[in-house]
């Protein structure tokens, strides 16, 4: 009797440790291509951007001045990334948003390139290259993340809001 106590003490041990294993390899379950794939994928502007840490000139991009309503995804691997209701005006040439969809959709990396210091931001999912986040945003939460309209894809929807962008 004792050992069948011991044994499915033990068994659920087991049966928690493989499901918080599997969680933990789905969040981190990430998209990768060679170069060779994601040139084919993606046109050169696109490539250069989200590969190679390019920027697009400012006013030049599809989406600094887009106002339709719906949801803005990573162009390389389609993760949604922010939502047209967290956009903003700052004037700045590129688009620009308060926040992502969720945080963990956006990775931050310290950019000392430029004769600046920066925080870069990329796609979680597949490192592509987004943009910078600086912190002079608008309320709620003072960020601005200024994006590249090449590392990105625009899907219109009539209510773009944060749980049904994750239907
Ligand atoms: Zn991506």
């Amino acid at each position: 009797m004792k050992n069948q106590i011991w044994m499915a003490l033990i068994g659920s041990v087991v049966l928690t440790a493989c499901a918080k294993e599997e969680v933990k390899n789905m969040d981190t379950n990430k998209v990768v291509k060679t170069e060779a794939e994601w040139k084919e994928q993606l046109d050169d502007t696109q490539y250069r951007v989200t590969r190679k840490k390019g920027t697009e000139r400012a006013y030049t991009g599809k989406y600094w001045d887009h106002k339709e309503l719906g949801i803005y995804s990573c162009v390389c691997c389609g993760t949604d990334l922010f939502l047209s209701d967290t956009k903003f005006d700052s004037g700045c040439g590129w688009p620009s948003y308060f926040k992502p969809v969720d945080d963990k959709v956006i990775t931050e990396h310290r950019d000392t390139t430029a004769g600046m210091i920066r925080t870069e931001v990329v796609c979680t999912k597949c490192d592509a290259h987004l943009g910078h986040v600086f912190p002079d945003g608008p309320p709620p939460t003072g960020l601005r993340y200024c994006i590249n309209s090449a590392s990105i894809d625009f899907r219109k929807s009539d209510e773009p809001s944060t749980s049904s962008a994750k239907e």
